[in-house]
């Protein structure tokens, strides 16, 4: 009986999840969607806990979407760890686990995806053609089927955040695309469930990417370097580490357009906001940072 007690209510039929989505909606109750794929970390637990706090129920989907996958990719071995999971989200009140199969999301003749267009094709989507169509097609697919009012998204991931709050836009969904600050290891290293790919000299290594943002941020503020030096000492900052083995992008970006700005007039960025990120191979594990800031 205690043990009934402590489940978490898990839907895995998208049918069985727009009812219960019905039913909360006639009991006149809000609804936050924090979508996701497993492997919950505190990064993942701070956007649930916010939903839990400003929704009257909150879903929180796990689903590991093969779209967004690259041929060469690690779908295969992707971390999934649903027991550990539920167990993490039982401690959070108000919470439906929505954990739907591949075959429930996309059945056999499947065929409707989304094109973002070029905003995808940077950054991260230069290195993971593809991704963020992938992307943008299962979290579209999810906002149609939970039609929350909220749905929240963390911005360690910001170009995913953009071209999500473009897809809402663009397709007139009257949902509030909400983001929440990028949660981090005692040493920097922004959580994420690729981070048990690691060993532990890897791991040392992994810290250098938000040492490495943090550098040229200081020294961006107090303009002991320019826009032009950024991509340089970001790298010379990374090659520390014998781990590292491709910077695939370290560099300064317009915040919405996500083009590299290095190369542009200082003066046109003053008192407005910039991306500095960076996609690095650490051993065999990709893992990506960023920092929004003001110059
Ligand atoms: P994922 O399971 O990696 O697809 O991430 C699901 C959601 O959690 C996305 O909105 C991510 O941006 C967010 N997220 C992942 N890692 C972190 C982190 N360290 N801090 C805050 N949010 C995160």
């Amino acid at each position: 009986m205690q043990n009934q007690q402590n489940q978490i209510e898990t839907i895995r039929m998208p049918s069985i999840i727009r009812e219960t989505i019905k039913i909360f909606r006639q009991r006149g109750k809000t609804v936050g969607l924090v979508p996701t794929m497993g492997a919950l970390h505190n990064g993942h637990l701070a956007l649930v806990r916010r939903s839990s706090i400003e929704n009257d129920a909150t879903i929180v989907s796990i689903f590991v979407n093969p779209l967004q996958f690259g041929a060469n990719e690690d779908f295969a071995k992707y971390p999934r760890n649903i027991s550990d999971d539920k167990d993490k989200l039982k401690e959070i009140g108000n919470v439906v686990l929505f954990m739907p199969d591949d075959m429930l999301m996309y059945p056999k003749g499947y065929s409707t995806y989304i094109d973002i267009g070029e905003i995808g094709t940077r950054l991260c989507g230069k290195y993971r053609p593809g991704h963020f169509n992938g992307v943008a097609t299962v979290v579209c697919k999810l906002l149609n089927l939970i039609k929350p009012d909220r749905a929240y998204f963390g911005l360690k991931d910001y170009q995913q955040i953009v071209i999500i709050k473009k897809l809402v836009n663009e397709l007139n969904m009257d949902i509030d695309i909400l983001t929440a600050q990028t949660v981090r290891e005692y040493d920097g290293l922004a959580m994420s469930s690729r981070n048990a790919y690691l060993n532990s000299e890897e791991r040392k290594d992994a810290q250098l990417i938000y040492k490495a943002l943090k550098t040229v941020e200081t020294q961006l503020l107090d303009k002991s370097i320019t826009p032009a030096d950024v991509q340089s000492l970001m790298e010379s900052t990374l090659r520390t580490g014998s781990h590292v083995k491709e910077i695939q992008y370290a560099s300064i970006f317009d915040h919405e357009t996500l083009i590299d700005i290095s190369t542009s007039n200082v003066n046109n960025y003053k008192g407005k906001k910039v991306l500095l990120a960076a996609a690095v191979i650490i051993g065999s594990t990709r893992l990506i940072d960023n920092l929004l800031i003001e110059l």
